[in-house]
């Protein structure tokens, strides 16, 4: 099956203004085509480094810039990392990330510490994913070298509308970090947030730099806002899951194995709704009382969602392709059909 590397951003806006039903309906055939429908991937997100940064994120609550109800605590210590990630684990996590509120990764004794979180975690047999900051090339070699899976780096939106969210990097430098991140065989994370009064169209610009990367990140974290009360961001108004909907199934279509990933905002979602999104191509959530500092729907919540949706949870390193099965004939064939031509697929049957 051949990836196409080369969308317009026309296309995707083509895609877009689809009826919603029909945009949909393409996504989900695509879904089933690359990944096997029936599977969810449970991923937890633990904070080991919480608040304190000095990043100016209009979003969020860890920025030392803004009064909300977060404050800055210490690295988390091996054992208490250790312990919450078997506790995902024994809960169904089979990705874990860790997550701290820093600008960059430095070389010091911080950075030595979570490297061994890293190991321990990694070996219990999950897949490991980072969010820490830039870094440089040595430093992903460290953290591939501890077993790290993936690093997560969100470009959170377009290029334009970034400026006006952040300051204190640049949509440049955001992009240097992904090339290192991937230029060190680590898999790439990376989506970002809708919701922050940001147009359509940068909505998908953010989609279209991220179907132009060869290759696609294998992780595409889509999130909703939520208003932190002391941000920048906290009046700004809910958007629909309309949005979302069509949010997610355009990067069904033009990243087609990625794992896209329902991020913050899945608690204010009904079970409805979140099965509207697994349709549209979500195929990843992250579980867990706490996303950093943010409420998430409970584990027992969850559970009760998979079993009414016939839901599995995906095992740690599956490849996620339905190519293996009968119906892989059958999806050549969708996939060879005229609409999915008009998009750009094309398939081989060997
Ligand atoms: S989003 Fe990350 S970099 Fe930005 S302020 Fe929050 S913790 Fe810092």
């Amino acid at each position: 099956m051949f990836i196409k590397y080369d969308w317009s951003l026309a296309e995707l806006q083509e895609l877009y203004a689809l009826p919603l039903l029909e945009l949909i309906s393409k996504s989900n055939a695509l879904h089933q085509e690359f990944h096997i429908p029936a599977e969810i991937q449970v991923c937890s997100l633990i904070s080991i480094k919480t608040g304190g940064c000095p990043e100016d994120c209009k979003y969020c609550s860890q920025s030392s810039r803004y009064q909300t109800a977060v404050s800055a605590q210490p690295l988390m210590s091996y054992e208490v990392a250790l312990s919450e990630a078997k506790m995902a684990i024994a809960r169904g996590a089979t990705r874990v990330c860790l997550g701290a509120a820093w600008r960059e990764i430095r070389d010091n004794k911080q950075f030595e510490d979570v490297l061994a979180m890293i190991k321990g975690i990694a070996d219990l047999g999950v897949e490991v994913c980072c969010t820490l900051g830039m870094l440089k090339e040595h430093q992903a070699k460290r953290l591939k070298d501890a077993g790290l899976y993936a690093y997560n780096h969100n470009l959170d939106s377009s290029e334009a509308f970034y400026k006006t969210i952040i300051s204190t990097r640049t949509y440049q430098d955001r992009l240097n970090t992904l090339d290192i991140v991937e230029k060190s065989n680590l898999s790439v994370c990376c989506g970002g947030i809708i919701g922050m009064g940001e147009k359509i169209n940068d909505r998908l610009e953010l989609l279209h730099t991220l179907c132009t990367r060869n290759p696609h990140p294998e992780s595409v974290p889509i999130n909703r806002l939520s208003q932190i009360p002391g941000t920048p961001l906290e009046d700004q108004p809910k958007i629909s899951v309309w949005d979302m909907l069509r949010v997610i199934a355009v990067a069904r279509m033009v990243l087609p194995k990625s794992m896209i990933r329902l991020s913050c905002g899945r608690i204010e979602m009904s079970f409805e709704e979140q099965a509207l999104c697994f349709l549209a191509g979500a195929n990843s959530i992250f579980a867990g009382e706490k996303l950093l500092t943010v409420a998430n729907t409970s584990v027992d919540t969850d559970d009760q969602m998979f079993q009414l949706l016939g839901l599995k949870k995906r095992p740690a390193f599956s490849k996620g392709s339905n190519h293996d099965s009968l119906s892989y004939r059958e999806a050549i064939k969708t996939a060879e059909s005229r609409e999915f031509k008009a998009i750009g697929y094309k398939a081989k049957s060997n």
